[in-house]
């Protein structure tokens, strides 16, 4: 498979010396949707945290409805003929639905009440395992109960600039009878175009990360937003069908490159595990992962008319570089 790009050039006085100046655009579109993303020259679009996360959490706490003595009186409880308990545990998460509905089945789950704060360095494995486990479990009431919802996905708005209303942190995960935009693309692949882009990507070698046992992992040729990661579950279409070994290479995977990313400065970010119908012949279950802006007042998003109105990302944090990091915990 060959992967498409276009560089284009800028030119412009320069101000104050008044001579001509280049720079380049490269163009980059998605093997998969087709979509394309502008890798721009470094400019600081990304600066690292420096803000006082752990001071904002204790600004944050008093009255957190996710909180231990809250979280039971505060959160919604799900229909019985979905869950009899109401709730769904898994080790320390708890899954409830979300108050603010995006769809006919939609859940929040807290990786642990206790964890108000949670930096990107401290969400280990076992953390996400859980709080995967309880999504998974929710997936498949929701199918069982609801034949009609067949498109799932798990997801994650971590800190402010994700667009997270809260400050505690969650997944979410959405179960519907309609797919969002991205999956309907996503399920409309070949199958023959995955197994090529990840064929060609892994013989590239500059953005694959590794092979975790069944879930390839790479960072994005054409990303939608920065330090993208884009990883592949062979075998299964939703993620009703993650089995329990399976959840546990996903966290492991999430927790290596939510590390890196901690590394690089970064501690918020958006993740997608997008279901098709379970049982899609020929479509991995996919997923998403980036970076998002960091915290601090008046600071910059990193979604702009770009993102939001074009769909086309600039990034000025080449996915190569991303992935050499990155990389460093898939070694
Ligand atoms: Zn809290």
């Amino acid at each position: 498979m060959e992967l498409h790009r276009e560089l284009l050039t800028a030119e412009m006085i320069e101000p104050g010396t008044g001579k001509p100046v280049r720079s380049s655009i490269e163009v980059r579109f998605d093997p998969l949707t087709g979509h394309s993303s502008r890798i721009l020259p470094e400019r600081g679009l990304m600066p690292a945290s420096d803000f006082d996360l752990e001071a904002f959490a204790r600004q944050t706490q008093s009255g957190c409805p996710f909180c231990p003595g809250q979280i039971g009186r505060l959160t919604p409880r799900l229909p019985a003929r979905i869950h009899p308990g109401g709730r769904i545990a898994s080790g320390e998460a708890t899954l409830f639905p979300n108050l603010h509905a995006y769809s006919s089945h939609s859940s929040v789950s807290v990786y642990s009440p206790r964890l108000h704060y949670l930096p990107l360095e401290a969400i280990t494995p076992r953390l996400l395992t859980d709080n995967l486990a309880t999504q998974v479990a929710f997936a498949k009431a929701v199918m069982a109960a609801d034949p009609g919802a067949r498109w799932a996905s798990i997801n994650a708005n971590h800190m402010l600039p994700s667009g997270s209303s809260l400050f505690h942190p969650h997944l979410q995960g959405i179960v519907d009878t309609q797919p969002t935009t991205m999956q309907r693309m996503l399920a409309d692949v070949p199958a023959q175009r995955f197994a090529a882009y990840l064929e060609t990507e892994r013989r590239g070698g500059e953005r694959y990360l590794g092979d975790t046992g069944r879930i390839q992992w790479t960072a994005s040729f054409a990303p939608i937003a920065p330090a993208e990661v884009r990883a592949f579950a062979d075998g299964i279409s939703s993620p009703a069908e993650l089995d329990d070994d399976l959840t546990a290479e996903l966290a492991d995977g999430l927790a290596r490159v939510l590390g890196a990313y901690a590394d690089m400065g970064f501690q918020s970010f958006n993740c997608a595990i997008y279901g098709a119908p379970p049982g899609t012949e020929g479509y991995p279950l996919n997923l998403r992962l980036a970076c998002r802006s960091s915290l601090k007042p008046f600071y910059r998003s990193d979604s702009t008319f770009l993102e939001r109105l074009h769909w086309e990302s600039a990034v000025d944090l080449p996915p190569e570089t991303a992935a050499q990091r990155i990389g460093e915990r898939f070694r």
